[in-house]
């Protein structure tokens, strides 16, 4: 049972990964400079649709360690079984798994 919810969450990551690094892409191809950029929330939970807002140079900083993701605020108790949280931001979670 722990396995498939970690595989699920690892899926999930995967997916929301790809759709993050093409958000940053796009965002700094029309330089919204320190604009915060809405980014999706990296939780294992499969229809959330949250967005969480972090300037580029935070999500670098986010992504700058492979196994830390961004997740909004309390969407972070669904990471239990494979996540800690390492840092608490304005607005969003890190979490490392
Ligand atoms: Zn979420």
């Amino acid at each position: 049972m722990v396995d498939q919810t970690a595989e699920r969450i690892k899926r999930n990551n995967g997916v929301f990964r790809e759709a993050n690094e093409r958000i940053r892409a796009a965002a700094s191809e029309h330089d919204h400079g320190l604009q915060r950029i809405p980014f999706l929330c990296e939780c294992p939970v499969e229809d959330c649709v949250q967005i969480v807002r972090l300037t580029e140079e935070q999500y670098a900083a986010v992504r700058a360690n492979p196994r830390h993701y961004v997740t909004a605020v309390g969407h972070e108790e669904s990471e239990a079984p494979v996540g800690q949280v390492v840092a608490r931001n304005d607005g969003y979670v890190i979490v490392e798994k």
